[in-house]
């Protein structure tokens, strides 16, 4: 998550000296293997992840293998979720198939448009009904790659395959799951991430191996569902149309199959925009044991971020109703009198549950919980990084350092350290101190 591009980045910042020696011990740890490790396919890989199903989730097991493997693989991306009908246009014919792998439809040319829409009763395609099935899957007939100019979906390009995936048998509802190249993907990522016309080379690097190593953990994570990623925070952004971008496609290009490893298991490299100081633990903010590349590191390098410190003031009415929305069925909430932090408070200075003090109770809420049931954009709650919680009458004042969940990779920070020479192997290695630069596929 990169929300706000307004303010002008800080260059030729200098990283403090008492973080120095911290980052020389990081430096070093991390380097592209000598004769890079190179991994069965993709189908291979998967088939030797472990998924240890339970309360916490850990890393997927990746077996190195001496074999290079061909191409890149494909990954699945919900552009859109929730939808229950869709135009779609292409350049050419396009040929639509159920769940059983039946042709249901197939167009000559496809541009004047072409409406899909989902019912209790089945899929309407062209204003027919083609019958149930959990899917469809929409290709351009003659298989021709046309980049992102390839299917259509209510005037947005996407590529060679669609599928509209219902989210439940039951639901008429269905989420619009483009299938690319995860290389086009990741280019979409970085132009939605961060800001990438300004940020430094090195940098949006970085970025790429993050992004590309949260993709792949996902893929292997969610193989049996009909989605890897979305295309929002919950996962990563992205946005399409910039598969030919030089600026995002120089970093993608030149990091190509690169992933993070952590004693050859692949983890989620989470990122966010700004620590306020120090990366969090994994294990205070998500259901993931916590293992040494995402266990938290002081970073002094963040501090050109306009959300280093800031201060929000929110009015305990407002407070209100944004708890009774999400906590509402749970318990009765009055007005909101004081909220504090509960003891302990972490290392990086967030505490993991809030005490909301209301007229008829007290409700006790996870912080992040908290922190998305009252908003968790650059407006409302940038994080938990709590300095203070000052009760202002009709208001809260809320004065706090960092924006978004402080796991992983720093981007101010890790935007600072590329300015002041850094390269991205040096970067990833201190925001995933222990882990390994591998690469999954050569092409
Ligand atoms: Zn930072």
């Amino acid at each position: 998550m990169f929300p706000s591009r307004r303010k002008k980045q800080g260059r030729g910042k200098t990283p403090r000296r008492s973080a120095t020696s911290a980052l020389r011990r990081a430096l070093g740890d991390n380097r592209v293997r000598a004769g890079a490790i190179f991994l069965a396919g993709l189908a291979a890989v998967v088939g030797m992840f472990s998924c240890q199903e339970g309360p916490y989730r850990e890393s997927m097991e990746l077996t190195a293998h001496p074999a290079r493997i061909g191409g890149q693989p494909v990954i699945r991306v919900a552009v859109k979720t929730g939808a229950v009908k869709v135009d779609l246009t292409c350049c050419s014919a396009l040929r639509i198939k159920d769940d059983r792998d039946r042709s249901v439809f197939e167009t000559a040319k496809a541009e004047s448009g072409l409406q899909v829409s989902s019912t209790p009763a089945g899929w309407f395609v062209g204003g027919r009904l083609v019958g149930g099935g959990e899917y469809l899957d929409i290709e351009v007939s003659d298989g021709s790659d046309r980049g992102e100019n390839g299917v259509r979906v209510d005037g947005v390009g996407y590529g060679k395959r669609v599928v509209l995936a219902r989210e439940s048998r039951l639901s008429p509802r269905f989420a619009v799951v483009a299938h690319m190249d995860i290389e086009t993907y990741l280019a979409g990522v970085l132009a939605a991430e961060v800001p990438f016309e300004r940020w430094h080379p090195e940098a949006l690097k970085a970025q790429a191996v993050a992004s590309r190593t949260y993709a792949v953990y996902h893929m292997k994570l969610r193989v049996a569902e009909p989605y890897d990623v979305d295309s929002t925070t919950m996962s990563q952004v992205y946005k399409t149309g910039y598969a030919t971008n030089p600026i995002v496609n120089a970093a993608v290009n030149a990091t190509r199959g690169q992933i993070l490893t952590f004693r050859y298991r692949v983890f989620p490299a989470y990122f966010h925009s700004t620590c306020g100081g120090r990366t969090e633990d994994v294990s205070r903010v998500f259901a993931y044991n916590s293992i040494g590349p995402l266990s938290g590191t002081a970073c002094p390098f963040c501090s050109e971020s306009p959300f280093f410190c800031w201060t929000r003031t929110i009015l305990k009415e407002h407070l209100a109703a944004k708890l009774r929305e999400t906590f509402g069925s749970q318990a009765r909430i009055g007005s909101v009198l004081s909220i504090e932090p509960i003891p302990p408070i972490g290392p990086a200075g967030r505490p993991g549950a809030f005490r909301v003090l209301h007229s008829s109770g007290e409700l006790i809420v996870p912080a992040t919980e908290f922190r998305l049931a009252v908003g968790a954009g650059a407006k409302d709650l940038p994080s938990v990084h709590l300095l203070e919680i000052r009760n202002r009458g009709e208001a809260i004042e809320f004065v706090g350092r960092g924006f978004g969940h402080g796991v992983g990779l720093c981007q101010y920070g890790s935007n600072a350290l590329a300015v002041s020479g850094r390269d991205y192997r040096q970067i990833l290695a201190f925001y995933y101190p222990g882990s390994e630069l591998v690469k999954l596929y050569a092409m």
